[in-house]
């Protein structure tokens, strides 16, 4: 092989994508240890276009976020996925936020998006159930299925003699001065270059080829609702809160799905087990490297108190409703219905540093 890609989730499979139309002809095989594509973070998010008005100005993220949100349209629009450009609102519930939301506004717009700034009057003729002093209106923001789009690249890829393996879980990386040798469970694969796309075991894939880091893949489980489908004309758009600088994948929200569906939430647990999905799946090994790491305890030690709320919400309902009642008061926990749950790849510094996402 020319290239082995580890992971089959959206990133393993658009790499393998990209070098095959880079280097047609190229020999590459994606190695993934389910039955299926996408059956981790991939299946399990939002399907959110974001068009990257939170990143630093000029960067590598907010380029490619505003990049990779035209190309996703173009692609999804050549091959007939379904996307919906619902657009997002971004809301200010109160006074302290108001200087947050204004620099927002000025990064959207030094991030080349057509942001508009709202007020509260303006909010409530285009949301009139959301309640917010001002809110920024981003209009290129949308809604898609990532597994369709995952498939998709996939069935293209494997037309064009690219390989997908599935059901096979990479153990060993060997390296030598000009080729790698990737063992699974059934067989070794020999290449020129292995990347490794493995999402929440990214870290323990990177260790398999002898690579010394200084984090660590932390497990957070985004837990859902659902608007019962009678109260789904309660939002228009996507409505987000203002961000807070520390936690920005903190704070509820609602998202409309492709399918039809609003979702609200999430709260963000420790997930006991990488992929785990349920609140009562455990992993001693997954829970006790995290335990043991001196990253996890100096954030735990930090941020005790925004935990422990995030864990009062993934068990009690009304905590629950009443932070989506900041957004739509009108909201009641009998609008709401449980939905699928997310485990997020947090990469965690040995230090104790979230590597964010929504930052430089
Ligand atoms: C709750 C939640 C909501 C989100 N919402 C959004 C959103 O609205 N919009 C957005 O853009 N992003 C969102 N994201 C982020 C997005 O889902 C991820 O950035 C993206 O799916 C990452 O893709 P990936 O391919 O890196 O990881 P994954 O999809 O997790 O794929 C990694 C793959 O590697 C495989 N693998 C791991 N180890 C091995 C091994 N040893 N051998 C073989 N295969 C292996 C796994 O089985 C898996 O299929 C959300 C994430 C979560 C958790």
């Amino acid at each position: 092989m020319d290239y082995v890609i580890i992971g089959g989730g959206i990133v393993g499979v658009s790499v393998a994508y990209a070098l095959q139309q880079a280097e047609p002809g190229a020999r590459v095989q994606i190695i993934e240890k389910e039955t299926e594509l996408a059956r981790h973070q991939t299946g399990h998010n939002s399907g959110v276009i974001h068009s990257g008005i939170y990143y630093t100005p000029g960067s590598y993220k907010a380029k490619f976020a505003r990049a990779g949100s035209e190309s996703m349209r173009a692609f999804c629009e050549t091959h007939h996925i379904d996307v919906d450009i619902c657009g997002k609102v971004i809301v200010a519930t109160d006074e302290a936020e108001l200087p947050r939301l204004d620099r927002l506004y000025e990064r959207g717009l030094e991030n080349g998006l057509a942001v508009e700034k709202l007020g509260a009057d303006q909010l409530s003729e285009i949301e009139p159930h959301v309640n917010g002093l001002a809110a920024i209106r981003v209009p290129t923001a949308g809604i898609v299925n990532y597994t369709e789009v995952t498939n998709k690249l996939a069935e293209i890829f494997q037309e064009n003699g690219g390989i997908v393996t599935l059901s096979e879980t990479v153990s060993a990386i060997d390296e030598t001065r000009d080729r790698v040798v990737v063992t699974t469970d059934k067989q070794s694969v020999e290449a020129r270059y292995v990347v490794n796309c493995a999402g929440l075991q990214s870290d323990r894939v990177a260790r398999m080829a002898g690579i010394h880091l200084d984090m660590k893949i932390v497990p957070f489980r985004g837990e859902y609702y659902k608007l019962k489908a009678s109260r789904r004309q309660l939002v228009r758009h996507l409505v987000y809160p203002v961000p807070d600088p520390d936690f920005p994948f903190l704070g509820v929200h609602f998202t409309r799905m492709i399918d039809g569906e609003v979702e609200a939430g999430p709260n963000a647990v420790l997930s006991f087990k990488r992929e785990g999905y349920r609140k009562t799946d455990i992993r001693l090994k997954d829970l006790g490297e995290v335990l043991a790491y001196p990253g996890f305890l100096k954030i735990a030690r930090k941020y005790m108190k925004t935990g422990v709320g995030e864990m009062v919400r993934s068990y009690s309902k009304s905590h629950f409703v009443k932070s989506l009642q900041r957004l739509v008061p009108a909201v009641t926990a009998s609008d709401l219905e449980p939905a699928p749950s997310g485990v997020r790849a947090q990469a965690l510094t040995v230090d104790g540093r979230l590597s964010m996402t929504f930052t430089s």
